[in-house]
């Protein structure tokens, strides 16, 4: 197993290959927030796609929504949001640094020694003014969680989706927390999106449906391509429980900086849907019809960050190694991660190459994202596809002319194949979903 990589890596690659950027560089940039670069806006894409196919599409228990980032006030009073959703902070009297009071081990500021204020309770809940008017009236938040857009829809969604309990509502969006302390890369940033699953059961299956969605979604990233010696599950203790959970465990990945929590599933039990139908006048309970009774569901809360997944996904996939003296740096990604999964290569710059390439690089781009490449030497361009993660590249060069035959070149085992142009799709189609690939049963078809 590679030796666990630094983060300083994992920022230069990003940096160095289009992944990730810092926002508004030009000026300086702005604290904790991060552009996704083309490499970047590709992987991120297939992080929520995945998660999307995983909870939505391959089962038939769960939607999906998509609601506002702005929302009434009053959820989020009614959510607890409002008055429990804060953190300890104090103020550093000299350099007016500020801390967080829970997070210091000393009465001193860590930066110069100086004194500090009393802490006072800051709400990490942005705040801005919807409409001209800047009055009280007018004063919303942008959403901490996700969440909530699905419990105020619960009611909508039951009786539009024709579904029975249990039943999932899931959604991916960007949330906003006013943290005090960000950092370790996008680990920890104020602005972040969100993949969160709620899913309604009968109040008593709850513990039941908590250690299924556990192993899930542990399973989720195994199969995306963590090793499950980077990983493991943490119950909260009870006095790290957030107010609205019964139960929780966090699904930690090791980190460069340690173990950090990359998902929690929470039993948040029956609060939420009672404090909305407390606040909101509305009934928000479910008629079971097998049951002859009405309830408040109690839901169970997978809540995972795609911008950790993001980087937990690069970092596991990272290798640097030696092949025949060389040097090269690889990202190992599972080929439904990878930003670009086939690069088309001409071996070189060649006014004879060209139009073939071309035409194989048409063959492919409406099935699978390609990259078409033919600046430097072929090494180089390697290399490149390596450290983006390309699982395939495919090599056009002067025998193709002759013969109509292409090289396919895995990146993990540098294996190369040489197959028949016509055959390229079904070739990579089959490897890139992992399939073993028989090039006789093609062959056999040919002859016919
Ligand atoms: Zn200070």
């Amino acid at each position: 197993m590679p030796a666990k990589v630094d983060m300083d890596k994992i920022v230069s690659l990003c940096k160095r290959r289009g992944f990730i950027f810092p926002s508004s560089e030009i000026y300086g940039g702005l604290g904790s927030c991060w552009d996704y670069g083309p490499m970047g806006a590709e992987l991120k894409r297939n992080v929520k796609d995945a998660w999307w196919k995983a909870v939505i599409h391959e089962r038939d228990d769960v939607v999906g929504l998509d609601t506002s980032i702005m929302m009434h006030p009053g959820v989020w009073v009614a959510s607890g949001h409002v008055d429990g959703f804060t953190d300890p902070l104090v103020d550093c009297k000299s350099c007016r640094l500020r801390w967080r009071a829970d997070e210091l081990e000393t009465q001193k500021c860590p930066k110069c020694g100086g004194e500090l204020t009393e802490p006072r309770l800051f709400n990490l809940m942005f705040r801005t003014f919807m409409g001209p008017v800047e009055e009280e009236a007018s004063t919303v938040y942008l959403r901490p969680e996700t969440a909530q857009g699905i419990f105020v829809n619960f009611e909508n969604v039951v009786t539009t989706s024709r579904k029975k309990l249990p039943l999932g509502i899931a959604q991916i969006g960007k949330s906003f927390r006013n943290e005090i302390t960000t950092g370790n890369f996008i680990f920890r940033t104020r602005e972040f999106e969100q993949m969160e699953l709620e899913y309604f059961v009968k109040p008593g299956t709850d513990q039941q449906w908590l250690d299924y969605w556990v192993q899930e979604r542990f399973n989720w990233y195994v199969k995306l391509g963590i090793r499950e010696e980077n990983l493991r599950l943490r119950q909260h203790g009870k006095d790290e429980l957030a107010h609205y959970a019964k139960d929780c465990y966090d699904i930690d990945y090791l980190f460069p900086m340690g173990w950090s929590e990359l998902e929690g599933i929470a039993d948040r039990g029956d609060f939420d849907l009672t404090q909305h139908a407390k606040a909101s006048g509305k009934e928000l309970t479910y008629y079971d019809a097998e049951a002859n009774e009405k309830y408040v569901p109690y839901v169970i809360e997978p809540s995972g960050g795609v911008d950790r997944s993001v980087l937990a996904f690069l970092i596991d996939a990272y290798e640097e190694e030696e092949i025949e003296g060389e040097k090269r740096t690889v990202l190992h990604l599972n080929p439904a991660l990878a930003p670009i999964k086939v690069a088309v290569l001409p071996l070189s710059r060649n006014e004879k190459l060209t139009p073939l390439a071309k035409e194989v690089n048409k063959r492919l781009c409406s099935s699978f994202v390609t990259d078409y490449d033919d600046s430097q030497s072929i090494g180089r361009r390697y290399r490149r596809q390596d450290e983006i993660g390309t699982p395939f590249c495919v090599t056009v060069d002067f025998e193709s002319l002759e013969d109509n035959q292409v090289t396919i070149r895995d990146r993990d085992s540098l294996a190369q194949i040489r197959v028949p142009i016509e055959d390229l799709n079904t070739i990579l189609e089959a490897k890139l979903k992992g399939e073993a690939f028989d090039a006789s049963s093609l062959w056999a078809t040919r002859q016919k």
